[in-house]
């Protein structure tokens, strides 16, 4: 895969390809696992913030970092963030393997049947997306609850690697590897929530290497991206 830049018709793969590329040689020297974890949270926190202003432009161009961020920590840990996402969410939802969801009953039943939805895997982001969109509609959460869930999801993704470091257990990885796919369940629970196309804001930042520096690899030094706003 010689990918250079995000094109919004890639896949999921090709964005963390891109990523392993851009990142790898800058964030391998100056970064360990903690170090991306914290970043991963810093964008993803002002990405919450962005819902409580009330504005969108922050709201998704810093989840998109956020994600970027994250497919940095699947990378270092070889964890393959597409493949993760699909075995978790094969077209349904993780606990009730329904699409759409049924955790909640509803006494009103509508909505297709999880029957009648072709269960391929979704080839490209925006795919992905559209997916999410089907097992979780967005109209029965709001934006802030969406908001909410994605930060449920950074804490225990963060517990699930603390644990892993200190006995690194198989298990313990295993619960990694879910927690990175529940967390890009709950990234596009927000975007579909807001109204955001993700494959969109990726092509339109990534569409060359860094986001920010444009090479590939980054060329961004380490005190310029702790005090990069955003
Ligand atoms: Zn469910
Ligand atoms: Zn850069």
């Amino acid at each position: 895969m010689n990918i250079t830049g995000f094109k919004k018709d890639n896949s999921i793969a090709q964005f963390q390809e891109l990523m392993r590329r851009t990142y790898s040689v800058p964030d391998d020297r100056y970064y360990s696992l903690w170090d991306l974890l914290i970043n991963q949270e810093r964008f993803a926190m002002r990405s919450l913030k962005g819902i409580r202003k009330g504005d969108c432009k922050k709201l998704k161009n810093n989840l998109a970092i956020a994600f970027s961020w994250m497919m940095t920590i699947g990378n270092r840990l070889h964890i393959d963030v597409e493949k993760e996402t699909w075995r978790r969410f094969p077209f349904a939802c993780s606990y009730c393997k329904s699409a759409p969801c049924r955790c909640k009953k509803e006494k009103k039943k509508k909505g297709r049947k999880s029957s009648m939805i072709s269960r391929k895997k979704p080839e490209t982001l925006s795919d992905f997306q559209e997916m999410f969109g089907i097992i979780y509609p967005p109209e029965r959460r709001t934006l802030e609850e969406a908001g909410i869930h994605l930060a449920e999801e950074i804490g225990e993704l963060s517990e699930a690697i603390l644990c892993y470091c200190g006995e690194h257990k198989k298990r313990q990885f295993k619960k990694i590897e879910i927690e990175i796919a529940d967390y890009v369940s709950c990234v596009f629970g927000v975007t579909n929530s807001a109204r955001v196309d993700m494959a969109t804001e990726l092509s339109k930042i990534f569409h060359h290497g860094c986001q920010v520096c444009h090479k590939v690899p980054c060329g961004c030094n380490f005190s310029f991206v702790g005090k990069y706003k955003s």
